[in-house]
């Protein structure tokens, strides 16, 4: 089941919660829709569910208008953040309740409820939980019968609001990859809100960011992740390591500090260069490419890689910078808090005044990473 929202507009009183937008939802995708708070993610959701009606546009399903279609009738399955159970019921009982209150000639008989209840416990791994009540389930548990519940109902469509939003991180990725392989077994259309990015980028086959109200790109995880169409949409998606300067003879300059851009035809221009933390690497000397020099704030040693907090010595940047380094560069090098080093850029996305778009450079640099020799010395000696 397709979804298309086309010139949607939607204001409370005379907050303008979302602005005329239109929107392609394709047919069995998983569309993660992902901003920060307030952008109009929820409004959105529950206006393709019929729980909202739009100031302007249209909703279709399969290419159906159900603008004026009632919730009831558009056969949609909904997962919230607070699992809304029925405290009084048993995990079957709360699967079974929508198929028991179906209007007589269309409610399966008792023998098919049941049937379907077991496939839908089966199917989120809740068989043994069977006669279990809420109160005796966890968090994750919960909202696997939530889900489970939206699907006995045979939805076109199901929309999830921040469903894994009020479980803790380790539950979260668990429910994530779970809903990720159901989603990839029955194909049914799905449409997610979430403002966690690595949450929108690990489930959706396409992400909407939002902002204020308006869409700021749909695409793929990978596309948004590598072609960025806005500084906004690079902020959002994690950590970015930001130069403002001005463009200048194949240079961005600010301060001490300089970038050379190679083959860039805009001068005198100012731009903002946008660097990802893992497009960085530190070394002890200004490569030839880029003087950027840092000072290290502060050293986090937990993860997967050491992520290093840089303030820029003789240039100016709103946030610190933050590198990583692998932890055998950190063992050689030893990086302590004070110590001077030099950002040496690998990727680098540029947004300018001249260009609409934003242009990625990549430097070639192939320096040795830093070794912090003396202490290296005595530590052996
Ligand atoms: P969050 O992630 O915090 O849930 P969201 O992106 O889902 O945010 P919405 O819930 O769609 O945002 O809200 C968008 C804007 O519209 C917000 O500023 C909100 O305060 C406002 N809004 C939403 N519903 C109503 C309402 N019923 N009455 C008045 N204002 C509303």
């Amino acid at each position: 089941m397709s979804i298309r929202v086309e010139n949607i507009s939607k204001h409370f009183g005379r907050f303008q919660a979302l602005q005329p937008l239109s929107l392609e939802i394709p047919d069995g995708q998983l569309t993660g829709l992902l901003g920060p708070s307030g952008s109009g993610k929820t409004t959105l959701l529950r206006i393709i569910a019929g729980l909202e009606t739009p100031d302007t546009g249209k909703v279709y399903f399969h290419g159906q208008d159900v603008t004026d279609i009632h919730v009831r009738q558009r056969r949609v399955g909904f997962v919230f953040q607070h699992y809304a159970l029925f405290r009084h019921m048993t995990v079957s009982q709360n699967i079974a309740f929508g198929l028991e209150v179906m209007p007589k000639p269309e409610r399966p008989n008792k023998a098919e409820i049941r049937k379907r209840v077991g496939e839908l416990l089966e199917m989120v791994q809740l068989g043994h939980l069977a006669n279990r009540y809420p109160a005796q389930l966890s968090g994750g548990q919960k909202q696997r019968v939530a889900l489970a519940r939206a699907l006995a109902m045979q939805p076109q469509v199901l929309l999830l609001d921040e469903p894994f939003g009020a479980l803790d991180a380790k539950v979260r990725k668990e429910l994530r990859r779970w809903l990720r392989s159901l989603h990839d077994e029955l194909h049914f259309t799905s449409v997610f809100v979430t403002h966690d990015q690595e949450e929108a980028l690990e489930l959706s086959d396409q992400v909407v960011v939002m902002s204020a109200g308006r869409i700021e790109q749909v695409d793929t995880p990978q596309k948004l992740y590598s072609r960025p169409d806005s500084r906004f949409v690079f902020d959002f998606l994690g950590h970015t390591n930001v130069i403002r300067g001005e463009i200048d003879h194949g240079r961005l300059q600010q301060g001490e500090a300089w970038v050379n851009l190679p083959g860039i035809a805009a001068d005198h221009t100012s731009g903002q260069l946008y660097l990802r933390p893992h497009e960085v690497r530190l070394q002890s000397h200004p490569c030839t490419q880029a003087h950027l020099p840092l000072s290290i704030n502060a050293v986090s040693l937990i993860g997967a890689e050491v992520r290093l907090e840089l303030q820029p010595q003789g240039w100016h940047s709103d946030e610190p910078w933050e590198i990583g380094i692998s932890h055998s560069t950190y063992n050689a090098w030893q990086p302590m808090r004070g110590d001077t080093c030099y950002a040496v850029p690998e990727v680098g996305h540029l947004f300018s005044e001249q260009d609409k778009e934003p242009l990625t450079f990549h430097w070639q640099n192939d320096l040795p990473a830093p070794q912090r020799t003396t202490r290296m010395a005595s530590a052996m000696a």
